[in-house]
């Protein structure tokens, strides 16, 4: 996989990555990357933490809200807002939402005859959002599963007792909030949801519609066949792509800070909005 220069898709401590924001902006600059997004799962922690961004790093803001459209829970990358009331009040509620979420989690899985593994969970996610990879990583730590990958295949993975549905926000609410906080939304990684071809079909069209701007098309995991398929859609549509590594920790080596595969040239590319808005600040 090729190495960019930019990458506009990955995770800190703020939520469920292995490195803090600072750690992460290092070993970006490290693999040679200067245009980055620190995309935290439903909450922007990671922006305020970071100490000391080096002046030949271009950092956009990030987050990957969860939200849901029709019976599918979906991921958007908002880039580029500013963090007004509205906004604050919104990952104010994500916060709530995910810790009710964890509790949940953690009743469901003592149901399926697992010990209590919320305290557990609660203190790897540290000061950083829970999420279902926390549960995962207690239960390797108690030798319930022998790695993360059988925690998600067993419990937490789609459709498992550990998949608790709860009542995150609708997609048309993501999107209008980003726009109206001055960014861009990106549909993450869309061969990740495990629909068909025409599914995704609607999805996208619904997403245009809804007022999406961008799609993710460069990342680890998607074929060149499916980047085909996908840059018909936006083409049609009129969406443009984004591309990131989705990088969570070190240890899983099929994801590297600034490789993905590159997007299709026929699709125009979201960083353009962003080199014309620097364009306008300078
Ligand atoms: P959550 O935000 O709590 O819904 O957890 C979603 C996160 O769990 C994703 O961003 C991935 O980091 C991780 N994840 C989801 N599905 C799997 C899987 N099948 N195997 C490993 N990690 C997964
Ligand atoms: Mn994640
Ligand atoms: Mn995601
Ligand atoms: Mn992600």
């Amino acid at each position: 996989m090729l190495a960019h220069s930019y990458d506009l898709h990955m995770h800190s401590t703020a939520s469920d990555g292995a490195f803090s924001p600072q750690a992460l902006l290092e070993a970006a600059e490290e693999a040679g990357v200067r245009i980055l997004a620190i995309t935290d799962h439903d909450t922007f922690n990671a922006h305020e933490q970071l100490a000391n961004v080096s002046a030949d790093m271009r950092l956009i803001t990030g987050v990957e809200f969860t939200c849901r459209h029709d019976k599918y829970v979906l991921h958007i990358v908002g880039l580029g807002f500013e963090v007004g009331p509205e906004m604050q009040a919104h990952f104010a509620a994500l916060d709530q939402l995910r810790s009710q979420r964890a509790q949940l989690i953690a009743e469901r899985l003592v149901k399926a005859g697992l010990p209590d593994l919320l305290s557990h969970a609660q203190q790897l996610a540290g000061d950083g959002q829970i999420g279902r990879p926390h549960f995962a990583q207690a239960m390797v730590e108690q030798e319930l599963v022998k790695d993360l990958q059988q925690a998600f295949d067993r419990f937490l993975g789609r459709g498992k007792v550990g998949d608790v549905k709860v009542d995150w926000p609708e997609l048309g609410v993501i999107l209008t909030l980003i726009k109206v906080s001055g960014g861009v939304s990106v549909l993450a990684h869309p061969t990740k949801y495990n629909l068909t071809l025409s599914k995704l079909r609607y999805l996208i069209a619904d997403y245009a519609e809804l007022g999406g701007d961008a799609v993710e098309i460069g990342y680890p995991g998607i074929t060149t066949d499916q980047q085909n398929s996908l840059a018909r859609i936006l083409l049609k549509h009129g969406l443009k792509a984004s591309a990131g590594s989705d990088f969570h920790s070190p240890k899983q080596h099929w994801s590297k800070l600034g490789r993905f595969p590159t997007p299709p040239e026929s699709i125009p590319h979201i960083l353009d909005i962003f080199a014309e808005r620097a364009e306008v600040i300078e």
